[in-house]
């Protein structure tokens, strides 16, 4: 290259802004307020890009109609699609053996989708008794403000639910691992009791690691991301996949509630859900060996987890978590709050009380003062929630560090 001359001589083609030639003036107002046109590349970036746009811009009306019509592949505004949300989406589905996936502003907006797509006043929907705190609240806000009827009943009684189904029946709701007693509901049984009534599960505590409900014959399932499909305690997003058609009736209640999920916490759950397998296999291992470990400490009266034979699931987990049994358990102390809020204070630097779970850490909660303070009291004890009961959510520690946090506190 000639250095030959000087001043204002234009500079080389490699250098030049992807805009000058579309713009008189570079120091303009103009070119300020078209910045950040990334240059044609020829060697994609090696992780995904991060689509922060409201909008996509459109060749004509032609390409509007088309992809309007999904003719053509594309994206419009945001809030009906965006590249990280599909993405997002479409993995999901893959990984649960579903056809369609959307993702939500939360877990929570993944069930008012559910339920604003697929409900009409007067349906009746069967319910498992001790769901999250939250979703059984939003139920019972559908019951008052819609018309939803909504029947309790104990998804691990194969008779209640026989005797539950009929035809006013418009879906069932169940947990495929329930919060916090961490009970596996047997979902080819209940495929079979509910026949055409759809089985709608949330997935959340198992992840398609673990457990797959399409595959067991469920037409919805879905999650929060906010926690194992994101593992890092950052984000909120909640999806929902399962047969395309019912997808995407969802899809379009999105859409138009604005119960999207915006592209950054997609892009981050996706981010997340590279490493689920093998976060899903050690906070088994580590949950697992946890599990034993509590059940010979002192003031421990009772734990809960999956495999332990005491929990009357033990065979339905046997039988559906042959990859693991999650990272997450229960267990109560003798002393009911008081000794909790006097774990909680020891555990503050080790074992953080955080009213949310599959973190990187572990973390400690206490579902009768969080999850499931919105049931009255009777039924919180009826279901087995007391005031000593302790929810950990087991994380990616060293397991002995997290036996000896656990000891020392507990006998104290
Ligand atoms: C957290 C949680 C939800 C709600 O999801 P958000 O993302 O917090 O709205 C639903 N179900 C279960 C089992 C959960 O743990």
């Amino acid at each position: 290259m000639t250095h030959e001359g000087s001043g204002s001589q234009a500079l080389p083609e490699s250098m030049q802004h992807p805009l000058a030639s579309a713009i008189a003036r570079p120091q303009s107002a103009t070119f300020v307020a078209r910045a950040g046109q990334p240059d044609p590349i020829v060697t994609p970036p090696s992780a995904p890009p991060l689509y922060l746009t409201t909008a996509f811009d459109l060749e004509d009306l032609d390409q509007l109609e088309e992809i309007g019509r999904g003719v053509q592949h594309g994206f419009i505004y945001t809030r009906d699609g965006n590249p990280n949300q599909e993405a997002l989406a479409r993995d999901l589905a893959w990984l649960e053996g579903a056809e369609r996936g959307v993702v939500t502003a939360s877990g929570m907006g993944a069930l008012t989708a559910i339920l604003s797509a697929h409900l009409r006043p007067g349906d009746q929907i069967l319910a498992s008794r001790g769901l999250y705190g939250r979703s059984d609240q939003l139920l019972r806000h559908w019951a008052d403000h819609a018309g939803i009827v909504v029947r309790h009943v104990d998804v691990h009684n194969l008779d209640e639910v026989r005797r539950a189904v009929h035809p006013g029946v418009k879906m069932c709701l169940v947990e495929s691992v329930s919060n916090p007693l961490v009970e596996v509901a047997d979902l080819p049984a209940l495929v079979e009791i509910l026949r055409d009534v759809p089985l709608v599960v949330d997935n959340t505590f198992a992840t398609p690691c673990l457990l797959q409900p399409c595959r067991w014959g469920a037409t919805l399932v879905w999650h929060s991301g906010s926690k194992y499909l994101n593992g890092h305690g950052d984000v909120m997003l909640g999806a929902v996949v399962g047969r395309a058609q019912p997808i995407r009736a969802i899809r379009h209640v999105v859409a138009l509630a604005g119960l999207n999920s915006n592209p950054f916490e997609s892009w981050l759950v996706s981010r997340g859900l590279r490493t689920l397998s093998l976060r899903m296999q050690r906070v088994s291992e580590t949950a697992e060996r946890l599990a034993q470990f509590l059940q010979h400490q002192p003031g421990v009266v009772r734990v809960c987890y999956p495999s332990l034979p005491s929990q009357r699931t033990a065979a339905v987990a046997q039988r559906l978590l042959t990859q693991g049994h999650g990272g997450m358990l229960a267990f109560e102390v003798e002393g009911g709050r008081a000794r909790v809020n006097h774990l909680f204070r020891r555990w503050r630097q080790s074992l953080p009380f955080s009213p949310t779970l599959a973190d990187a850490r572990t973390t400690v909660s206490h579902p009768y003062d969080t999850s499931h303070k919105f049931l009255p009291v009777e039924e919180r004890l009826a279901l087995g929630i007391t005031p000593g009961l302790i929810r950990l959510s087991v994380g990616l520690e060293d397991p002995r560090d997290l036996e000896h946090e656990l000891a020392s506190a507990l006998a104290a």
